[in-house]
């Protein structure tokens, strides 16, 4: 079930609205205004926002800047009258991802909210993989491939390894990845981090040519191609 946010205070447009998406099998919760849609944004998850930029309190646009500081992901769709077509860029700018001008067919509203919701499915099936040189992560399964070879990680290990991939490229200290991965401060008397890291390295270079994570003498490891 897709769950749709509409943020508009004319009545009529919002039934409009409301009873075309759910003919279409959407589920919809309409707001009269932006306060009433920041709380329902608060207890409610939504694939998709469609804001008005016309509203009696907060301006659409300034609704949507907000949303954005806090949520980058949900698309946003606004809605803007013909004379405001200036606020299509402002609605853009404040990081809404389209925008239609009213009136509008509703077929168009339903293909603008289609193509937003296959955009947001293509990322997301995709965010759950991270690849590094000829490495994959699947960060849903847990589970490592290199060069066609399933490895099964260990939650240690896998956390670990994620924790290499978000930052390719870095040295990593043995500090940062005791806080990051075992959510403690790291005692320079314990070599458990060298330990695990061994570990990760005999499961991902092991039979393989290259090494992934090398050693950075006095400063800690860093997860980089040899070619
Ligand atoms: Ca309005």
């Amino acid at each position: 079930m897709v769950n749709i946010c509409l943020v508009e205070d004319e009545q009529k447009v919002a039934a409009f609205i409301c009873k075309g998406l759910e003919e279409q099998g959407y589920k919809l919760k309409a707001a009269k205004d932006g306060f009433t849609a920041k709380s329902m944004l608060q207890t409610d998850e939504f694939d998709l926002l469609i804001l008005d930029v016309m509203l009696p309190d907060i301006n659409g646009i300034e609704l949507c800047r907000q949303i954005r500081l806090t949520d980058s992901q949900t698309p946003i769709l606004m809605l803007t009258a013909l004379d405001q077509v200036h606020s299509k860029v402002s609605g853009l700018k404040a990081g809404a991802d389209d925008y239609l001008v009213k009136p509008f067919h509703f077929s168009e509203l339903l293909a603008r909210i289609e193509a937003l919701l296959r955009r947001k499915n293509v990322k997301a099936s995709q965010d759950h993989i991270l690849t590094f040189d000829d490495l994959k992560l699947d960060t849903w399964s847990s589970i490592a491939e290199r060069g066609g070879t399933q490895i099964t990680l260990t939650a240690k290990e896998f956390t670990l390894l994620e924790l290499f991939m978000n930052h390719p490229n870095k040295v990593l200290s043995r500090e940062y990845i005791a806080e990051k991965v075992w959510k403690i401060d790291f005692d320079t008397g314990t070599n458990f981090i060298d330990v695990y890291v061994n570990y990760l390295r005999n499961k991902i270079e092991k039979g393989f040519k290259n090494k992934l994570i090398h050693t950075v003498i006095g400063m800690g490891y860093i997860l980089k191609s040899d070619k």
